[in-house]
């Protein structure tokens, strides 16, 4: 892609560099930023959209994986993340800072880093991923490890936020949800028409924010989003006090955007459904096994839950894998097989190799 496609006016270290542009500048007209902003980007966006064969024969339709783990950080808040830090460079904030349950986290410390601003992240003390909490402290931010939950401690910084002058990055910013509603765009514009989405829900900013992309694209797929069965409070209609669940990215018992995403699942004639974590794992190793997609446990209830309630009469689905394997080796390592030790003569590689 030639850099005349970029608005012209800008510096060059704006736009991060050469190959596709970032979000920012691919839908700058559909965005509330304007070209000479001081736009943060890590060239996010434009992630691989794949034919998974295998899945479409198990369930009888036209299936696709929008693989979001391929962001400059590996998940989908990169999306949401350039946003909502060029708004805070752009407002003249110093620091930025978030709740996660870690690849917010994650995405924050990079923007901040790249943006010149301080980075704070609070955790849920042992509960995050280990390649999130790597990239967190890599990009230099500050790491606090809360001795509460998800919920707790997005309150707490909610608090914070309101006493003191540092940008709230979590997805209850609303440049966050303009980010993301961008992988929307990207579906619309590759598949035309689209019958289906599934969805891991946590916090259901994403999924308020692909409503959102559909409808300011003309297009209006059924929006199915997929709770882990510990943590489902939209599926049950309460809140739950201590989610439960391996995949780690979703255990929210209080969702932020409750209110929103019932509204997209409600107009887009969708639904809100559980999967057990036996389920999430079963899809997170076929998707590797059969697709060679990786991603990470909470990015396999999309397929679990398209796999476990069929696609509904849907003939083209496309599932959200919003994060990228790497980010939890630890489960990664529990749920596969193990590696054969070897002699280092050919006799014992012949044995273990075709034996
Ligand atoms: C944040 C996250 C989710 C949940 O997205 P929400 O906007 O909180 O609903 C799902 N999967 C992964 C990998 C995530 O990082």
């Amino acid at each position: 892609m030639s850099s005349d496609n970029y608005p012209s006016g800008e510096p060059c270290a704006q736009r991060g560099g050469h190959g596709h542009p970032g979000l920012i500048h691919r839908f700058i007209d559909r965005l509330p930023f304007d070209a000479d902003d001081p736009i943060v980007t890590l060239q996010e966006g434009s992630t691989p959209l794949v034919h998974a064969k295998w899945i479409s024969e198990r369930v009888g339709a036209e299936v696709y994986v929008k693989i979001e783990g391929a962001n400059p950080t590996g998940s989908f808040k990169d999306r949401g993340m350039c946003c909502a830090v060029t708004q805070a460079v752009k407002e003249g904030s110093e620091a930025v800072i978030c709740a996660s349950t870690g690849n917010t986290a994650a995405s924050a410390a990079a923007y901040a880093a790249r943006a010149g601003l301080r980075g704070a992240v609070i955790v849920p003390d042992g509960k995050i991923a280990t390649g999130k909490l790597a990239q967190a402290l890599m990009h230099g931010a500050r790491v606090i490890a809360l001795r509460g939950n998800f919920d707790e401690a997005l309150e707490l910084v909610r608090e914070l936020t309101d006493k003191h002058p540092i940008a709230l990055v979590n997805s209850v910013n609303p440049y966050r949800l303009e980010g993301q509603k961008t992988a929307a765009f990207e579906l619309v514009e590759e598949l035309g028409t689209l019958d289906a989405l599934c969805i891991p829900v946590g916090n259901a900013g994403n999924i308020t924010a692909y409503w959102k992309g559909f409808q300011e694209a003309g297009s209006s797929p059924r929006l199915f989003g997929f709770q882990a069965a510990g943590a489902a409070p939209l599926v049950s209609g309460v809140r739950v006090e201590h989610p439960e669940t391996i995949a780690s990215a979703i255990r929210i018992g209080n969702p932020a955007r409750w209110e929103e995403a019932m509204t997209a699942m409600t107009q887009s004639r969708g639904d809100i459904r559980a999967v057990t974590d036996e389920e999430i794992l079963d899809a997170y190793r076929l998707l590797a096994a059969k697709e060679g997609v990786f991603c990470e446990p909470a990015s396999a209830a999309s397929v679990a839950g398209l796999l476990k309630y069929g696609a509904d009469g849907c003939e083209r689905v496309a599932c959200v894998l919003t994060g990228h394997g790497l980010k939890d080796p630890q489960t990664a390592l529990e749920q596969s097989g193990s590696v054969l030790p070897c002699e280092p003569n050919l006799g014992a590689v012949e044995k273990a190799v075709l034996g």
